[in-house]
């Protein structure tokens, strides 16, 4: 069950609407050209977690897409009133909720905002517990282009998912469960829905390392909750440039993201990778521990 809440100025604390009617103009301009950005976030027990991130990140992708953002204030409001609905149907637990704004009707010129409160799946999460096997994927552009093509958004959430799920359907017809995507000049990107981590322990120090932001990649707010909490706790931390061998070649991989958390990957292109239960164990709990 979904709990739908609109952002509308009669209803400061956002108003609530049926999940399973109708809600959105056809015209809308989220759903006919993809044009608009989103938020997916984690809850526990009625309270967001990585609120401020998630509302920070919310902001750029806003700004790389010339949308006016509600005030954060009004999103806050909008999230309370959800997870409030939400405790009531469901009762507490852990929730999916998302928050998106497009750039709204076609021929309006007002934003369209909405959140929307879910519980998570069961079983997602230990579904990927085990391990996955993740191919890795050419996405087309070089690891440079971002700044040079700021139309292209890397770097924002944006609503158009198609061709990231449309690698994960590849990777689903070819046996495997994920994917990381790869940069023409061979740099290790991101997943379709997720930040790529490595550890790697030498001479007892650990340290952990992720793609350089600046490859054109989404900047994950789990990646750098866990770097400052596995920082706090002794680890080094570094950024790319990463390629295909220092996965292969690290102690353990992840694929890291606010809902999943860590997820460890067990094989890339079918070849079996080094992975660390206790090492998944550590992260876990020092993430839990940040969020
Ligand atoms: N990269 C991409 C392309 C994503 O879609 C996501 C999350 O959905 C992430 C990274 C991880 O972001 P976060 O940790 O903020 O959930």
């Amino acid at each position: 069950m979904t709990v739908l809440v609109f952002l509308d100025p009669e209803f400061p604390e956002g108003r609530l609407a049926e999940a399973d009617v109708p809600q959105l103009r056809a015209t809308d301009l989220g759903a006919t050209r993809g044009d608009g950005i989103f938020e997916s976030m984690l809850a526990v027990d009625g309270a967001a977690r990585k609120m401020e991130a998630h509302l920070d990140r919310m902001e750029s992708s806003a700004q790389a897409l010339d949308l006016i953002a509600p005030e954060r204030e009004t999103w806050e409001r909008a999230v309370a009133t959800a997870l409030r609905e939400l405790t009531v149907r469901e009762g507490n637990g852990e929730a999916v909720v998302k928050l998106l704004l497009t750039r709204g009707a076609e021929g309006a010129d007002s934003p369209t905002a909405w959140v929307a409160a879910s519980p998570v799946p069961a079983g997602s999460r230990e579904r990927t517990a085990d391990g996955l096997a993740v191919l890795l994927l050419d996405r087309g552009y070089d690891s440079t282009l971002a700044d040079r093509a700021p139309w292209l958004l890397l770097g924002a959430k944006t609503l158009s998912y198609a061709v990231n799920m449309a690698a994960l359907r590849y990777a689903k017809a070819n046996g495997a469960d994920d994917v990381i995507f790869t940069s023409s000049d061979g740099k290790v990107l991101e997943g379709p829905t997720s930040s790529v981590i490595l550890a790697v322990e030498e001479d007892g120090q650990k340290t952990l390392l992720t793609p350089e932001l600046e490859s054109g990649i989404l900047p994950g707010t789990t990646q750098r909750a866990l770097f400052d909490a596995a920082e706090a706790a002794g680890w080094a931390r570094g950024y790319g440039p990463l390629e295909p061998a220092h996965l292969m070649e690290a102690d353990a991989v992840w694929l890291v993201s606010s809902i999943r958390l860590l997820a460890p990957v067990t094989s890339i292109d079918g070849t079996p990778i080094s992975s660390s239960p206790a090492l998944t164990e550590e992260l876990t709990a020092l993430l839990r521990g940040a969020l």
